[in-house]
C-alpha cells in the first residue's frame, strides 16, 4: 500500500498508551476514517524495516473477530499502522462509561475473542500477548475484534525503553518467567471477562465489604502520592505502563491495605504492582461472583480461563466447546441493538 502521512487528516484522538498514541484519522484521497497508531521506537533503520515487513502479516489476517489492518509506514522517530476505526472503541471505555457490561454481551466479547485467538493462531502462529480490554473493539454494528496483536517481534523490542507484555493481565506463568503461549492469553482473557461483568479490575481486597467501586480513592488526600524516586524509574515505568489509570488505583488501595515488608517508595504504586504480581502467582485465581449472580455456565468457563497451571489450562479451540460457548454461538441477542444504547 502507499499510505502515508501528508493523506491523512487528524481527527480526534482516540486514546494512549503504553508505546505511543491513536489517533482517529481520515485518508483524504478515498475520504476513508481509520485509526491510525502511532509507536514511538527505538532502532535502527535496518530494524525499523525489519518491523514494517513484518507489520505486512497484520495485512493478510482477515477475520470477522480481528480489526483489519490498511498498512503500516515509517514517519521518523514513529511507525504509523493504520487499521479498521472501530467507533464504539474499545471495551474497557465502554465499561468506564456504561458501568459493569451485560453477562449476555460479555459472553459474545468471550466468544469473539477464542475466535480470533484460534484465527491468529491456526492460520498465522500468531499469539496475541496483550488481551485485554482495551484491545478488544466494538463498532456500532455490534461486531467485537481484537486489535494490537504480536505479529512483530521486533516492534515488541524496539517500542522504546517499555515494559512491553508487563501488563496487569498476565498469567501466573508469565509472571514467573515462562515462554508465551496461546494459554497465556486465554488467562488474560478470564481477567478481562470478569473486569467487564464486575465493571472493575479484579483483583482487590475481597475482605473489602465496599468494593464495588474505588472512586474512593480519588482525591483521598490520605493517599500517597505515586511519584517514585528516580532511582526506581524503572520500576516506577513497569507500574505505570502495565496499569490503566484505573487499575493503578486498585493497587494503590490494595497496597494501602495489605501493605507489608520492604517497601521501594513508601507504599506508592511501584510496590503494589510487585504486590500485586506476587497476589496473581500465590493467591487463588479470581473468580467470576459473587455465588450465584451469574449462571454456573458462566462461572464454569472463567474458572476454566483462570487455572492457575498452564499445564491444565484449555486451549481457545477446547473452550469453543464449553457450555458456555455453545450457547453463544446460537445466542439470538442483538449486539447492534445493544451498541445503539451509548
Ligand atoms: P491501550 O490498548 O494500552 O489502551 P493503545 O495505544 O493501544 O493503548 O490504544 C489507546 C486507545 O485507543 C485504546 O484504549 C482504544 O480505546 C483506542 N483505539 C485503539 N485502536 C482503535 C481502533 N482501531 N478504533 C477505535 N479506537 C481504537
Ligand atoms: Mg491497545
Amino acid at each position: 500500500t502507499d499510505l502515508k502521512n501528508a493523506d491523512l487528516r487528524n481527527l480526534a484522538e482516540l486514546g494512549q498508551g503504553n508505546g505511543g498514541s491513536v489517533m482517529k484519522v481520515e485518508h483524504v484521497p478515498s475520504g476513508m476514517v481509520m485509526a491510525k497508531k502511532i509507536v514511538l521506537i527505538d532502532a535502527k533503520p535496518s530494524v525499523r524495516k525489519q518491523i514494517l515487513r513484518e507489520l505486512q502479516i497484520m495485512h493478510s489476517c482477515k477475520s470477522p473477530y480481528i480489526v483489519s489492518s490498511y498498512g503500516a509506514f515509517l514517519a521518523e522517530p514513529n511507525i504509523c499502522i493504520c487499521m479498521e476505526f472501530m467507533d464504539k472503541g474499545s471495551f474497557d471505555g465502554i465499561y468506564k462509561k456504561i458501568g459493569a457490561i451485560d453477562i449476555e454481551v460479555v459472553r459474545q466479547v468471550a466468544h469473539a475473542v477464542l475466535e480470533g485467538l484460534m484465527y491468529l493462531y491456526d492460520v498465522h502462529r500468531i499469539i496475541h500477548r496483550d488481551i485485554k480490554p482495551s484491545n478488544i473493539l466494538c463498532n456500532s454494528l455490534g461486531e467485537i475484534k481484537l486489535c494490537d496483536f504480536g505479529v512483530s517481534g521486533e516492534l515488541i523490542n524496539s517500542i522504546a525503553h517499555t515494559f512491553v507484555g508487563t501488563s496487569i493481565y498476565m498469567s501466573p506463568e508469565r509472571i514467573q518467567g515462562a515462554e508465551y503461549s496461546v494459554k497465556s492469553d486465554v488467562w488474560s482473557l478470564g481477567i478481562s471477562l470478569i473486569e467487564l461483568a464486575l465493571g472493575r479490575f479484579p483483583f482487590s481486597d475481597p475482605s473489602d465489604s465496599d468494593d464495588e467501586n474505588y472512586s474512593d480513592l480519588e482525591g483521598d488526600p490520605t493517599q500517597p502520592s505515586p511519584a517514585p524516586s528516580p532511582a526506581h524509574s524503572d520500576l516506577a515505568k513497569t507500574a505505570k505502563l502495565a496499569s490503566s489509570p484505573d487499575s493503578g488505583r486498585t493497587a494503590r488501595r490494595h497496597s494501602r491495605r495489605k501493605s507489608k515488608g520492604v517497601s521501594l517508595d513508601g507504599g506508592g504504586m511501584t510496590m503494589s504492582i510487585i504486590e500485586l504480581m506476587h497476589q496473581i502467582v500465590k493467591e487463588p485465581a479470581p473468580r467470576l461472583g459473587p455465588e450465584g449472580r451469574f449462571e454456573k455456565a458462566a462461572e464454569e468457563f472463567v474458572d476454566a480461563c483462570l487455572e492457575k497451571d498452564p499445564e491444565r489450562r484449555k486451549a481457545p479451540k477446547d473452550l469453543l466447546a464449553y457450555e458456555w460457548m455453545v450457547q453463544a454461538a446460537q445466542s439470538t441477542f442483538d449486539l447492534k441493538e445493544w451498541a445503539g444504547t451509548f
